[in-house]
């Protein structure tokens, strides 16, 4: 995507600089792909939203699609437990996550597709049936993959005897990408959901129509994730007032990644406070920090045809613009990363917009480590029934 925009930049590169100019903007290495491309193949902007949640539960209510989980962004052998339940949703909680080489996506337990055969698993006798997905918006883009859905027993799951069980009938078992419990709805609607699930450290949200808050914690400290496709939510979530706190700043960031796999770290005083992986839409992503100190955006998969554009934070009152900025280690400028005065991370690196107050505007409001991400896009989503 964006052959031109990239080529353009490249082949001034090549004509100005003939040497070594290809490792700028070419090939760093490719990031995890944490999340699956939201929305239909054809859609100019998407919303996904991942990052780091320990605290071992989530919440979530809902008025449209989405399918949101906790886990690991790197799926095992492990044995996952959870416990916790909801309303409205059109499954789970349950085991959900990706493999690739070959592309599969799986769900623990769930029953449908074409059986391909039984295996037993904690005492259970498991069926798997597949069903193949043909152009369908993946953790690869659009791509045609095979979903498996493995029923007959429950929890715990024991992913080493599922791999084998697969493997047994078989079916493919490729890389690991992420791993975790889930819940999903496609069919409309509004419910909630409560899901505890020990030792996890990593969420996915993925909002296709209509909107769903992410509460990672459940409130009373945790993070909170707001994503709705067309519209901007905000919420408050997971803050605990206390008297004489550190308050809570909001950041609002406006950006687009090139191929819409750009991946940002917002890092507040050092430490990394959220990450999003950007649409090709101008966006607003909103989180806000607890922090004080020096704000870095920060492109941190870059790749082929992959390039970030930061067009200006929003902190403290202030509209910084990223243009202004004298700090920008990932722009390509005068045959380097590196430079100032730019929209654009071309390489890995950072723009530096100056300090954080981290006073909360006099707020007394303390969390407890927990902090609040407010995803919000255009109206990317075409509506109606993409959700698989
Ligand atoms: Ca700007
Ligand atoms: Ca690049």
């Amino acid at each position: 995507m964006n052959f031109k925009r990239f080529g353009v930049i490249c082949g001034i590169i090549v004509l100005a600089a003939v040497l070594v100019f290809s490792w700028g903007c070419q090939n760093q290495p490719t990031g995890p792909i944490t999340k699956i491309e939201a929305g239909t193949p054809t859609a100019s902007s998407k919303i996904r939203d991942t990052g780091s949640c320990t605290a071992g539960s989530f919440k979530i209510s809902f008025n449209g699609s989405f399918v949101s989980g906790l886990g690991w962004s790197t799926g095992s052998s492990r044995s996952i437990s959870w416990s916790g339940s909801g309303s409205g949703l059109s499954w789970g909680p349950g085991v959900y996550g990706w493999m690739q080489n070959p592309l599969v996506e799986y769900y623990i337990p769930r029953s449908g597709g074409s059986n391909k055969g039984s295996y037993s698993c904690g005492g259970s006798n498991w069926n798997v049936g597949v069903t193949r997905r043909t152009n369908q918006p993946s953790i690869e883009g659009t791509a045609s993959f095979d979903q498996y859905f493995a029923s007959g027993g429950g929890q715990p799951i024991d992913m080493s005897c599922h791999y084998s069980g697969w493997r047994n009938v078989g079916l493919s078992v490729g890389s690991q990408n992420y791993q975790v419990v889930a819940v999903e709805n496609w069919s409309g609607g509004s419910g909630s959901a409560s899901v505890s699930v020990p030792n996890s450290n990593w969420y996915t949200h993925w909002v296709g129509s209509g909107s769903a808050t992410f509460t990672c914690g459940g409130g009373g400290g945790g993070s909170t994730t707001t994503t709705s496709g067309g519209s901007t939510t905000t919420s408050g979530g997971g803050s605990t007032t206390t008297s004489g706190g550190g308050g809570s700043t909001p950041i609002v960031v406006r950006g687009r990644s090139t191929d819409g796999q750009g991946r940002i770290d917002v890092k507040v005083g050092g430490n990394t406070i959220t990450s999003w992986t950007l649409g090709t839409g101008m966006a607003n992503w909103e989180t806000s920090t607890q922090y004080s100190g020096g704000l870095n955006v920060c492109f941190t998969n870059d790749a082929d045809n992959r390039d970030v554009q930061i067009d200006y934070v929003k902190v403290d009152g202030q509209t910084r613009q990223s243009e202004n900025q004298s700090y920008n280690t990932g722009v390509w400028q005068d045959g380097s990363c590196g430079g100032s005065n730019s929209e654009w991370l071309h390489c890995n690196g950072c723009i530096g917009y100056g300090d954080v107050s981290g006073g909360g505007g006099g707020s007394t409001t303390t969390t407890s480590g927990g902090y609040t991400t407010t995803t919000s896009g255009g109206s990317w989503w075409g509506g109606g029934s993409w959700w698989w």
